[in-house]
């Protein structure tokens, strides 16, 4: 059996286990999902743990491959461009479908009150960590690292990026007796960490079962009640992003049949959604692009890194149906001028978002303190109105994520393909 058929199938399993023990009220099943839960909490920390190495190497070995310095200022360049035009999209989608749905109007006292007293704690808690995030200035500085080292040791990935980048540049115009060893060098390390993702990946289906289990066990399906509208109007609009834009840019774009193209990444779309961590999912993206998609390695090298650190079109359009139906609870109706920020800060805002678990809601702060600002409502209630249904949005939305990330791999490519004519390019009809 294939993997990704396993995968699927242990999704399904654990999502019925889930059901079983939160439905039902099957306490001990429910405690025992629970605490199996650190088996997944393994898996997730055994493929995280080839992600330093393997963007680092892969990167150093993409730029010292690519030839030409100018050929990396252009890739840069497009990849960016790119990132933000389909989160700017993304975010205008989530905007149109909440105009529609209207996802807040329908919420009663009762629900409200409710929902508040719930998460009324733990939103303070999210509150404060937005307000320890860095500002725009900041997080350009901290690109560029002190100690490289250190930035590895830390796991943060832009200055990673921005180090290895400028290392593998360095490498590139070295004499070819210099640079052969080290690219070499660079290149076995990054085929042992394919090799590792291969072995761990066998244990996929047994962790996405796990995890699966223990979170529906855990916040099972009846808190969705109250929040059902908004969370459909989330998974509507992620859904319209993947068979609306994802489709016609693969189509025109990236010459791919969508369906084709979505069959061949079902993989790192499950684990995706298992682990709600694009970095945890970075390794297999990254395969995936290179064996299933073709994409060359100097691409996906820049592109995929790059892109779970700082491409997310699910987490920006969660972001802008949260805050309309956050502005549509608790204040109202809301302007067009305060749409058109909420466009800016979220596409702005899901850049500041790292790839890992929850981080959406911490982020969300920051958009809602810009959209909420002069009606009197704190963000702390807004995010304790959400927070019920944030981890089931946050597997989606984290698929979609990954989703762009892998699209723009294969525009890219196909572009710089073209460009050195490694593509034939079918003349126009006369
Ligand atoms: N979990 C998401 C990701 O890793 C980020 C978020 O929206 O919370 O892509």
């Amino acid at each position: 059996m294939r993997l990704h058929t396993q995968i699927t199938i242990a999704l399904i399993l654990g999502l019925a286990a889930g059901l079983v023990a939160n439905l039902l009220g099957i306490d001990p099943l429910t405690d025992a999902l629970v605490a199996i839960e650190p088996i997944g909490t393994a898996w997730i920390r055994l493929i995280t743990m080839v992600v330093i190495p393997l963007v680092f190497a892969s990167l150093i070995v993409g730029t010292a491959s690519l030839g030409d310095i100018t050929k990396l200022g252009r890739i840069g360049g497009k990849t960016v461009a790119y990132y933000l035009a389909t989160t700017a999209i993304a975010v205008s989608i989530g905007l149109l479908l909440s105009n529609l749905i209207q996802p807040g109007s329908g919420m009663d006292e009762a629900a409200l009150t409710g929902l508040r007293s719930t998460y009324g704690a733990q939103s303070a808690d999210r509150v404060d960590l937005a307000q320890q995030a860095p500002s725009m200035v900041e997080v350009l500085l901290a690109m560029i690292p002190r100690n490289p080292v250190r930035a590895m040791a830390d796991g943060d990935m832009l200055p990673i990026i921005f180090f290895a980048i400028f290392f593998g540049a360095s490498v590139s115009v070295l004499p070819t007796e210099k640079r052969e060893p080290l690219v070499t060098f660079f290149d076995g390390v990054n085929e042992a960490a394919m090799v590792m993702i291969h072995w761990i990946m066998k244990l996929a289906p047994i962790a996405v079962f796990v995890l699966i289990a223990a979170v529906i066990a855990r916040f099972g399906l009846d808190v969705i009640g109250s929040l059902g509208v908004y969370a459909i109007t989330v998974v509507i609009g992620l859904l319209l992003h993947v068979a609306l834009t994802y489709a016609l840019i693969l189509k025109y774009l990236a010459g791919w049949r969508p369906l084709d193209f979505l069959r061949r990444i079902r993989e790192p779309q499950l684990i995706a959604f298992s682990t709600s961590s694009s970095n945890a999912t970075l390794p297999l993206t990254m395969e995936t692009a290179e064996e299933e998609l073709g994409v060359s390695k100097e691409v996906s090298s820049f592109v995929l890194p790059l892109g779970a650190t700082i491409n997310m079109d699910g987490t920006a359009l969660y972001q802008a149906v949260a805050t309309m139906f956050i502005f549509q609870v608790l204040v109202g109706d809301i302007s067009i001028a305060t749409q058109l920020m909420i466009v800016l800060t979220a596409t702005l805002a899901s850049i500041g978002a790292a790839g890992v678990p929850s981080a959406g809601i911490i982020i969300l702060v920051l958009v809602l303190e810009q959209a909420l600002a002069g009606t009197g409502v704190e963000p702390a209630a807004g995010i304790a109105l959400v927070l019920g249904v944030d981890r089931i949005l946050d597997m989606c939305r984290t698929a979609v994520n990954v989703t762009g990330d892998l699209t723009a791999s294969a525009v890219i490519d196909r572009s710089e393909k073209l460009r050195e004519g490694r593509i034939p390019v079918v003349p126009a009809a006369t």
